[in-house]
């Protein structure tokens, strides 16, 4: 379902900085692209297919919006509440699950296999967020949303004691704790050139933090640092562009950072956005997920191709 009024603002940007002018075109608008979401979560693009998964996570659903006719089906129920998703570079979609407490790889046939259910035997909390480094390496954040109570997953105890963020070898398929001491370690993404990883802390702290560390040769974290301080809302998932620039979820929709931290512009989104996704055939459609609502916007800029 689609508003009849697709165009959803007069104005849908906030330029801070001179630099975002020629980031958007102010004559692109926010298009509203479907409607009934409890809260929607965790885009994902398939180039090949030319279409969008999302999850629906209250809802236990994944939907699929389709570029080529702008209809949007339920494309998995029940779907382990999913989170987060990604795209490896062998064109698998990658999902944290709630449920099932655990991150999944889609084969192309459709099978399921597991690439991560517990770590040193102990049941992971509820994975949310997820990234392919080019190395093949998986790397996803793990707090206990998913099992804090029912709403979004089922609830549960923390055995782990912690929430961390891990990495799983892509040889070995081993899970290793990379960082330990953030609260609710939520969105992640690295930079276009892998030298860099951007992680969001959800926990007590406001405004929200976005931290970024160092990544050595061998996937090694070093030299954290603040980022940036949310502005509005708090931060959730979020993407890089081709030139390092974060696109990150927000409560009044999505804020664009330079990489030296300065906050460039927002897209104003109508909803609470809770991740967003470039796709599109040239990546340059910004994909954003808002509560109950999806939304794009094409930018003259182009997101980071894979892997993100
Ligand atoms: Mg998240």
């Amino acid at each position: 379902m689609c508003r009849e009024d697709a165009i959803v603002a007069e104005s849908d940007y906030e330029i801070l900085d001179p630099r975002f002018g020629s980031l958007i075109k102010t004559t692109a608008r926010v298009e509203h692209l479907f409607e009934g979401c409890r809260w929607a979560e965790g885009p994902a693009w398939f180039a090949a297919g030319r279409y969008l998964v999302w999850s629906d996570i209250p809802n236990d659903r994944m939907m699929r919006w389709d570029e080529t006719s702008g209809v949007t089906s339920v494309f998995r129920y029940p779907a382990g509440y999913t989170n987060g998703h990604t795209v490896d570079r062998e064109g698998r979609l990658v999902s944290c699950e709630h449920g099932g407490r655990r991150v999944t790889r889609t084969e192309h046939d459709g099978s399921i296999t597991v690439i991560a259910d517990n770590y040193q035997g102990k049941r992971l909390n509820s994975p949310n967020d997820v990234v392919v480094k080019s190395d093949g390496s998986i790397w996803f954040t793990d707090p206990a949303y998913g099992i804090d109570s029912d709403y979004e997953g089922h609830k549960g105890e923390n055995e782990i004691g912690g929430c961390y963020v891990f990495r799983v070898d892509p040889d070995s398929g081993e899970i290793e704790a990379v960082i330990t001491d953030l609260v609710r370690p939520n969105g992640l993404a690295f930079s276009p050139d892998e030298s860099l990883l951007y992680v969001v802390d959800t926990g007590e702290q406001r405004p929200k933090p976005m931290y970024v560390y160092d990544v050595d040769n061998e996937g090694g974290l070093s030299n954290q640092r603040l980022f940036a301080k949310c502005t509005a809302g708090v931060f959730d998932g979020f993407r890089c562009d081709t030139e390092g620039r974060i696109w990150t979820s927000a409560g009044d929709g999505v804020h664009c950072y330079h990489p030296d931290g300065t906050l460039l512009g927002k897209v104003l989104v109508p909803e609470v956005v809770a991740n967003v996704e470039w796709g599109g055939a040239k990546r340059n459609r910004l994909f954003m997920c808002g509560t109950t609502s999806l939304y794009s916007v094409l930018l003259p800029v182009n997101g980071a191709s894979r892997p993100q």
